[in-house]
C-alpha cells in the first residue's frame, strides 16, 4: 500500500461541539465507545463464522478485548480480535464518521445476520477518543483475504495519514489513544478500572485491564497465573432462562450488582421476546425507614453495555423504588430522551413491566398469602405508590390490597367489608398513630370491629384514591372522627332528655376548656369513660391539606366535639350539682379534668394544658385523699 494523508471530510466542526458538550458531563464515554466498537467487531466476526462465511481454527476464536494501560507512554489501547479493517474501511467508516458501519454491514449480510446483535449506536463513536487524547492510532488488520495491516494516525480528528502497520500482523484492531491532560484521570489504574466496570461488568466479550509497564518488565514466557484477570461476566444471570436460576443465585447476583446486604424480598425474571426483545431481573428490597428517603436503582443495559441508571422515561415511576437490571436492544437509546416519551417500544416495555410486576404480586397474594403478609410493611408503600400512579396497575393489583389491623391481621377491602356487615356503621375505621388512638381503638375492638393502622405517609392520598374510585363504596374514617353507632349503647333516656344535659352543661364546658366554639353532645357510650373528643374527618383532611400547602390554618379545636358519656357516674354526677352554688369549684375542676383526658386520648397536650393537668391532678387526689382520712 501507499502512505496517504489528507483531512477528514464531513462537518467535524459541527461534531465536536456536540461531542464536548456531552463529555462534558460524562467524560467517561469515549470508553464506551471505543470497547464497545471493539465488542462489536467481535461480534460481527463471530457472525461471520456462525454464518460459514468464514472457517476458524478454534485457537483463533478465543475472543477477548484487551484494554492496555501504558502511563509512561501515557497512553490507553484497545485491543481486539474481531473483524478488523481494510484500508478502504478505514477511509470509509473512520474518516467518513457519518457513515455507519454497522448499517453498510447489515445490509451486506442481510437476512443471514440478526441485527439486533450488532453493538453500536450510542450516536457518538469513535470520534470521542479525541476528546480526551491528543493522538489516536489504529492499527488493524482485515479478516478478509489478502488483507495487509494498517496504520492510520489523527493528531486533532480532522486530519490525518495512513500507512503500513508495523504493530500488527494478524486479524484484529489496535485503538491507541494518547491521553492529553483534559483526559489524564483515566491514567489512574483505578479510576480506568472502575470507568470499565461501570460499562462491561456484563460484556459478553472477555474484557481485562492490562498494565503495560509491569508486563513490561519480565519479559518470561507467561504463566496461567499471570493472566490478567477478566472485569465482566459475560453471562449474566439476567441472560438464564428463569427455571435454570437458583435462590442462591439471584441473591448472590442482587448483592455483587447493588451492593446491598440484606436479601431482596422477592424477584422478577422478566423475558419477553415479542414484540420486542427484553430481558431482566427486578427485585423488591427490603425497605428501610423512613420511607421519603427511598430511591431504588434500576440499571438499564443496551446488549449487556450499561446505559444508564434510572431512565424514568422508560420505567414506570412507581418502578423506581425497586432495584433492577433491565437489557433491551430494541430500545433506540442513541435518540433523544424526549423522543423515547412516544415510542411504541418504550409503550410497550413500560406496560409489558407494570403487567409482570402486578402479577407477580397477584401471584404472591393467592399462593403465598402469609410470606405476603410479611412482605406488606416493605412492599405496601411500592405498591400504594403504583396504584396512585398508574391506574391500570391498580386495577391489575386492587384484589391483592391488604389492610393491616391494630392486632395485627391483615384484612382485603372485600373481607373487611364482610366482617361488617352485620354493623350499622360501613366506614373503614383507621388510626394513623396507634399508641395515641389507643383509647378509641380500644372502644371499637370492644364493640367487635376491627381498626387498620394507616400510619404512612403514602396512606392518605391513597385512601382518598379508593375513595374516589370505589365510588364512595368505601369510605375511611379515622377512629376519633365521630361517635360510631357501634359505640352507642340504648339508653332509658330520650333523645330531648340527653340534649338537654348538653345544653345545661355546655357553658362549664366552654370554660373549663378555654374553648368558646366547643361543641357538646350528649350520647350513651358503651365504654366506661366520661367523655372522648372527635373531630369531623372532613374538617380534620381540609386542615392537613391547608397545613401541607402552607397555609394559615385555623386551630383544630374549633371544629371539635366533646362527645359526654350520659351514663358515666361522673356525668351524672355534673348533672346534679351543676346548680349548687356550693359545689360551684368541684364543678369546675371536674369539667376541666374530663376535657383534658379526652384532649389527651386525641393528640399529646401542650405544654400549657399538661402543667394545668398536672396541678388539677394533684388536687383532685388530694381531695380524694382527704375523703379517706
Ligand atoms: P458506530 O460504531 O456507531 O458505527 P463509530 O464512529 O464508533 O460509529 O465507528 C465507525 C465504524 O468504524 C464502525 O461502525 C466500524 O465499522 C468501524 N470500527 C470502529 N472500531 C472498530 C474496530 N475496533 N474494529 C473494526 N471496525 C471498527
Amino acid at each position: 500500500m501507499e502512505a496517504k494523508s489528507g483531512y477528514v471530510s464531513i462537518s467535524t466542526e459541527n461534531i465536536f461541539p456536540i461531542i464536548k458538550k456531552w463529555l462534558y458531563s460524562e467524560k467517561d464515554i469515549f470508553i464506551r465507545e471505543i470497547v464497545s466498537n471493539a465488542c462489536d467487531a467481535i461480534n460481527k466476526m463471530k457472525k461471520l463464522v456462525s454464518i460459514g462465511e468464514v472457517d476458524l481454527p478454534n485457537e483463533e476464536m478465543n475472543w477477548k478485548i484487551e484494554v492496555w494501560l501504558d502511563k509512561k507512554k501515557k497512553t490507553i489501547t484497545v485491543y481486539d480480535n474481531g473483524i478488523g479493517m481494510t484500508e478502504e474501511e478505514v477511509l470509509k467508516y473512520i474518516n467518513q464518521i457519518a457513515f455507519s458501519g454497522v448499517k453498510d454491514f447489515v445490509e451486506k449480510y442481510e437476512g443471514k445476520t440478526d441485527e439486533s446483535q450488532i453493538i453500536g449506536h450510542f450516536g457518538l463513536g469513535f470520534y470521542s477518543s479525541f476528546m480526551v487524547s491528543k493522538k489516536v492510532e489504529i492499527d488493524t488488520m482485515s479478516w478478509a483475504e489478502g488483507a495487509e495491516p494498517i496504520h492510520w494516525e489523527s493528531n486533532t480528528g480532522m486530519d490525518y495519514s495512513i500507512s503500513p502497520s508495523k504493530k500488527i500482523n494478524k486479524r484484529g484492531t489496535y485503538v491507541t489513544m494518547h491521553i492529553a491532560d483534559d483526559g489524564k484521570e483515566f491514567l489512574d489504574e483505578f479510576k480506568l478500572r472502575e470507568t470499565l466496570k461501570k460499562y462491561f461488568s456484563f460484556l459478553p466479550v472477555d474484557l481485562c485491564l492490562i498494565d503495560a509497564n509491569e508486563k513490561k518488565k519480565d519479559k518470561k514466557e507467561e504463566t496461567e497465573e499471570d493472566k490478567p484477570t477478566t472485569i465482566n461476566d459475560p453471562n449474566p444471570l439476567w441472560l438464564k432462562n428463569p427455571s435454570d436460576c437458583t435462590d442462591e443465585e439471584y441473591k448472590e447476583f442482587y448483592r455483587k450488582v447493588f451492593l446491598d446486604f440484606n436479601d431482596p424480598l422477592f424477584w422478577i425474571h422478566l423475558n419477553m421476546d415479542y414484540p420486542y426483545n427484553l430481558k431482566g431481573i427486578l427485585y423488591f428490597p427490603k425497605l428501610k425507614l423512613p420511607y421519603d428517603s427511598l430511591e431504588g436503582t434500576i440499571k438499564i443495559f443496551y446488549n449487556q453495555v450499561f446505559v444508564a441508571d434510572n431512565i424514568k422515561e422508560l420505567i414506570p415511576e412507581f418502578l423506581m423504588l425497586l432495584k433492577g437490571v433491565i437489557d433491551c436492544p430494541d430500545l433506540p437509546l442513541n435518540v433523544s430522551r424526549s423522543f423515547l416519551q412516544d415510542d411504541d417500544c418504550v409503550k410497550t416495555i413500560n406496560s409489558h413491566i407494570t403487567k409482570k410486576v402486578a402479577d407477580k404480586i397477584n401471584g404472591l397474594y393467592k399462593t403465598e398469602r402469609e410470606s405476603y403478609e410479611k412482605y406488606w410493611e416493605d412492599i405496601n408503600p411500592f405498591i400504594k405508590f403504583g396504584c396512585l400512579k398508574d391506574d391500570k396497575f391498580h386495577d391489575r393489583v386492587k384484589k391483592s390490597i391488604i389492610y393491616k389491623t391494630t392486632d395485627n391481621v391483615f384484612l382485603t377491602e372485600e373481607e373487611y367489608l364482610d366482617s361488617i356487615k352485620d354493623k350499622v356503621d360501613k366506614a373503614f375505621y383507621y388510626v394513623d398513630n396507634v399508641a395515641q388512638q389507643s383509647q378509641y381503638v380500644k372502644m371499637f375492638n370492644d364493640s367487635g370491629i376491627k381498626v387498620f393502622v394507616m400510619d404512612g405517609p403514602i396512606d392518605v392520598p391513597f385512601m382518598q384514591m379508593i375513595e374516589v374510585k370505589s365510588k364512595e363504596k368505601v369510605r375511611f374514617v379515622r377512629v376519633d372522627s365521630d361517635v360510631a353507632n357501634a359505640l352507642k349503647s340504648d339508653s332509658d333516656k330520650s333523645r330531648e332528655e340527653l340534649d338537654s344535659i348538653g345544653t345545661s352543661l355546655e357553658e362549664h364546658f366552654k370554660m373549663a376548656s378555654n374553648n368558646e366554639k366547643l361543641k357538646i353532645k350528649v350520647e350513651n357510650l358503651k365504654s366506661n369513660i366520661p367523655a372522648i373528643l372527635t373531630l369531623s374527618e372532613e374538617g380534620r383532611r381540609m386542615q392537613e391539606m391547608m397545613q401541607m400547602y402552607g397555609a394559615m390554618s385555623m386551630p383544630m379545636d374549633e371544629d371539635m366535639t366533646l362527645v359526654l358519656n350520659a351514663e358515666n357516674p361522673v356525668i351524672e354526677h355534673l348533672y346534679a350539682i351543676k346548680d349548687d352554688e356550693t359545689k360551684k369549684d368541684d364543678l369546675e375542676l371536674l369539667c376541666g379534668q374530663i376535657y383534658d383526658l379526652a384532649l389527651l386520648a386525641h393528640k399529646p397536650l401542650e405544654a400549657e394544658d399538661m402543667t394545668r393537668f398536672i396541678e388539677r391532678t394533684s388536687k383532685i387526689l388530694a381531695m380524694v385523699s382527704k375523703k379517706e382520712a
